[in-house]
């Protein structure tokens, strides 16, 4: 694969050139739709990825109501990889018109489509594993407003440890993104 090639499942068709996509945002807004406003995305699917990136490609698309983004640490420990798993496990109980997977090295990596999926989000909830808050800092540096904010091993007292897989911890942390999703809807 070519250096310069965009292949992560988070773009929709062909690789996108990198340096077509790490551009400063010029344009946060959705643009207008072509037909009426559908209040219905599809529940069982990340579809806010494809959706940000047709707009961010200036592709027309049908309205639909932004969910809350998520976005999780996913460092290598418990903790870490908790915020993962407890990520899809939220999705799975709330469903995708409710809440979206937002990708935390994109933000990094300054792609469009994801800055403005974060910044038309209808709220950010941002989970770290531990009070390093990579997550929430990554976010805040992209001047991104972090409407929620859970650090596992301080708010749900799970002690951090490198045995990565911790079902416990992933049960709290779904609990916990549950409420904060709900406090935002
Ligand atoms: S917040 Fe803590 S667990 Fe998460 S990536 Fe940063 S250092 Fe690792």
């Amino acid at each position: 694969m070519s250096e310069n090639n965009v292949g992560c499942s988070c773009q929709s068709g062909a690789p996108i050139q990198l340096n077509d996509l790490v551009k400063e945002p010029t344009n946060t807004n959705i643009s207008a739709p072509s037909t009426s406003p559908k209040a219905e995305g599809d529940k069982e699917t990340n579809w806010y990825l494809p959706y940000m990136n047709a707009i961010t490609e200036g592709k027309e698309v049908e309205e639909k109501k932004s969910p809350v983004a998520l976005f999780y640490c996913a460092g290598a420990s418990n903790v870490g990889q908790s915020t993962v798993t407890g990520c899809v496990e939220t999705a799975g109980i709330l469903g995708y018109n409710r809440v979206a997977l937002l990708c935390l090295a994109s933000i990094s990596a300054g792609l469009k489509n994801m800055f403005n999926g974060a910044k038309n989000a209808r709220g950010i909830v941002a989970v770290d594993g531990c009070p390093m808050s990579c997550a929430k800092r990554t976010l805040e540096k992209a001047e991104l407003k972090v409407d929620q904010h859970l650090i596992v091993s301080k708010d749900l007292d799970v002690p951090k440890n490198f045995r990565i897989s911790d079902a416990g911890a992933i049960k709290q942390v779904t609990n916990a993104l549950v409420q904060a999703v709900l406090s935002i809807d």
